[in-house]
């Protein structure tokens, strides 16, 4: 599959793997920034053990495009489950705070950070890590030691990439932020060199789970105040 399935796939695995414990819901919400066109989303939509999945993008637009896919198909409704799950799509930039982040088990970043000015990254940091502060963080970038083997006549991948780092530069980013804010990171990666080729991965990942376990108490005034980020889509069922 392409690079980009085999990302989401990912994803979906993760999520599998640490399914909700007799006591302890680990992958029950869970919130992807940079969400593009929810296709990330979509996917999570049938992971049964999710309750609730939240995207954000900067781009109302390109959410919008298909938006509607994320919508109780006739069949949900003739098979009511016993499982409920709430979608919501939210306008907003990761630089920004909002309350409605608070309290998630896992954030995914995919193919996101690359997109960010050095100012915007530094203020995700302490959005992502120091405030929003979920369970685990997954973050995936290109790494440019591959780029000779795409043949691209580009300086980047794509025109809107900010920076494309190199496995060292990502993982040192990856240790300082994971040591600042109490996170263990692992790395790994999508798309294979050919043999002979030691240029790591195509696709770079950084899995961060924090060290300790936080009770996050949203408290009913933080969950009505200082909201930014704009409601697009709520869906319940
Ligand atoms: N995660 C998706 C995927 O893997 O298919 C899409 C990644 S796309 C390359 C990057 C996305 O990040 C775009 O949809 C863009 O609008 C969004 N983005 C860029 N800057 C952002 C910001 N400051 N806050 C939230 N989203 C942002």
């Amino acid at each position: 599959p392409p690079l980009y399935k085999q990302r989401y796939q990912f994803i979906k695995q993760l999520v599998s793997k640490h399914k909700p414990k007799k006591v302890f819901a680990f992958a029950a919400k869970i919130a992807d920034l940079g969400c593009a066109d929810c296709k990330l989303l979509w996917m999570l939509k049938f992971c049964n053990c999710i309750e609730v999945l939240v995207g954000l993008d900067i781009s109302e637009d390109v959410m919008k495009e298909k938006m509607h896919t994320l919508s109780p198909l006739p069949g949900d409704y003739l098979q009511p489950s016993e499982r409920s799950l709430t979608i919501i799509l939210y306008q907003g930039s990761v630089a920004v705070k909002d309350p409605c982040m608070l309290g998630f088990d896992m954030i995914t970043c995919i193919e996101l950070i690359e997109h960010l000015e050095a100012n915007v990254l530094e203020k995700f940091e302490e959005v992502v890590f120091g405030f929003m502060s979920p369970t685990m963080i997954i973050i995936s970038t290109p790494n440019s030691e591959f780029n000779p083997l795409l043949q691209i006549v580009t300086l980047f991948r794509h025109p809107d990439h900010k920076f494309e780092w190199n496995r060292s530069q990502f993982q040192n980013w990856a240790q300082e932020t994971a040591a600042r804010y109490d996170y263990t990171v692992q790395f790994t990666g999508l798309g294979i060199p050919p043999p002979g080729k030691d240029v790591g991965f195509c696709t770079q990942i950084g899995v961060f789970v924090r060290k300790f376990i936080k009770h996050v108490e949203v408290t009913q005034s933080e969950k009505y105040q200082d909201r930014v980020y704009k409601i697009n889509i709520h869906i319940s069922t």
